[in-house]
């Protein structure tokens, strides 16, 4: 089934490491339920409902036309809306967008939070553009996408290259084009205008919450733990503030263009205003801090810490990466990017009994917190920032004990990636029986 799936998509590496990852771990679900066999679920669920392609034309500061390619892929709806963010970058292709939206599907489910999964984006990249290109820009993407989204059929995001800036203008266009205040077709918004509490942080928090959760099952936990984390976005932010504030120390952050080491501990309001406020690269925090050094080239994960989170992006850390923070004594690994890690850098850790959480699991926080965005504005209510983190946190439990509970259970005891696939797995899976052949 996984050739034949190859074979109908080919030239899409990424896709096919994404499904096989979920394929192979979810056999032992397979076993006992025969039915999904037999109603075709494995033939329907690598076929994406619908996928939607489109040229972004738009013209840039100097008035000269400029061609992006955008995409969005409705992969499965069978629990709920269509949910997943839109990425911007130059390497966006159908392959990652197909490889992230079918990561979507599973992670959606373990929130258990009622939404399908998807994904989107484009090959444009924000880097170095002024504001009114991207604006621009987002105008264009939307004048597009706006037809196939909506609060009960698509609800986009976020993510690497879409932040609250583009947030903005998107949301804007589809209010204009639309002629309705439709709070909830979009998530990530401004507090100020529909946005929830602790979605900013909620991707980076959550991988944390994960982590202590992962620790718990050892009686151990964050606290006096230092930290290695890749990015210097959204997700590796908020996951060094909540190490930070669980009293462990973390100590580097990174971007395309190498990584920075703070044995005294990064310090968060340098990183934010360098690339929340600045937009400049990693190597301006150690041009400000003299406990930093900046290395340019070279891996991040050659730098010893108890805890690892990979935050940057898909196949970041190898096996070479994966033996060096072994030998250095990493004792947890969480995937705060979507499929950081390659698949016998995760079989590394594994068999050297380090605790890893997979993405679909660990980074769950954002989209989950996405939906509570959803719940607050489709009732019209406001949950103020504690409670909201409460709700992550609960959530964020919750998806840990399913996945937990579920290795234990196909006699997989600690290996998260076939708990989390399997949990998610037939979660989907029931409900798709449930809904007959569409
Ligand atoms: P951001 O755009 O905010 O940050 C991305 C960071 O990763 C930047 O530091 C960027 O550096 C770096 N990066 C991106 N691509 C590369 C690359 N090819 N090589 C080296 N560094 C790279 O994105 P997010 O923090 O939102 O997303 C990071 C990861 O987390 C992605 O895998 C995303 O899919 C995943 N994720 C995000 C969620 C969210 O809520 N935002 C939710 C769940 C998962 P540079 O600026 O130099 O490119």
């Amino acid at each position: 089934m996984y050739q034949t799936a190859v074979a109908r998509n080919a030239g899409e590496p990424e896709f096919h490491q994404a499904m096989h990852e979920v394929l192979e771990s979810i056999a032992p679900a397979l076993d006992e339920h025969p039915e999904f066999l037999e109603s075709g679920i494995l033939e329907r669920i690598v076929e994406p409902e619908r996928q939607v392609m489109f040229r972004v034309p738009w013209t840039d500061d100097r008035n000269r036309v400029q061609v992006n390619r955008g995409f969005r892929v409705q992969f499965n709806s069978a629990l709920g809306p269509y949910k997943g963010g839109l990425r911007f970058h130059p390497t966006v292709n159908l392959s990652i967008i197909k490889f992230l939206g079918f990561e979507q599907i599973f992670k959606n489910a373990l929130t258990a939070q009622g939404i399908g999964g998807a994904k989107g984006g484009s090959d444009f990249d924000p880097h170095g553009k002024s504001d009114a290109e991207i604006m621009r820009f987002c105008q264009s993407f939307m004048n597009e996408l706006y037809r196939h989204l909506g609060e009960h059929t698509d609800v986009p995001a976020g993510d690497i290259g879409v932040g609250a800036r583009e947030i903005g203008y998107l949301f804007g266009q589809y209010r204009k084009v639309t002629n309705r205040h439709e709070s909830g077709m979009f998530t990530g918004k401004g507090t100020g205008w529909g946005g929830a509490e602790v979605r900013t942080e909620a991707t980076g928090y959550g991988a944390v919450f994960f982590t202590e959760e992962m620790f718990a099952t050892r009686n151990a936990s964050i606290d006096g733990k230092t930290a290695v984390v890749s990015g210097s976005g959204n997700v590796a932010i908020y996951a060094i503030e909540k190490v930070q504030q669980l009293g462990g120390k973390a100590l580097t952050a990174s971007d395309s263009s190498g990584y920075i080491v703070d044995e005294a501990g990064i310090d968060l309001d340098l990183l934010k205003q360098i690339k929340e406020v600045e937009r400049l690269r990693i190597s301006s925090y150690a041009e400000r801090r003299t406990s930093a050094r900046f290395v340019s080239g070279g891996s991040v994960w050659d730098v010893p810490g108890q805890i690892a989170l990979p935050s940057a992006t898909q196949n970041e850390l190898s096996l070479r990466d994966a033996k060096a923070l072994i030998s250095n004594g990493v004792e947890a690994v969480a995937e705060g990017a979507n499929m950081p890690c390659l698949p016998d850098a995760v079989h590394a850790f594994q068999q050297a009994g380090v605790l890893f959480g997979p993405g679909k699991a660990a980074n769950a926080g954002g989209v989950a917190t996405s939906a509570l965005e959803m719940s607050q504005n489709a009732s019209r209510q406001r949950w103020n920032f504690s409670d909201s983190e409460d709700r992550l946190h609960n959530i964020m439990r919750g998806v840990h004990s399913a996945a937990f509970e579920a290795a234990d259970r196909y006699g997989r005891p600690g290996d998260y990636v076939v708990g989390a696939n399997t949990a998610a797995f037939v979660k989907v899976a029931d409900a798709m029986l449930a809904q007959g052949v569409i």
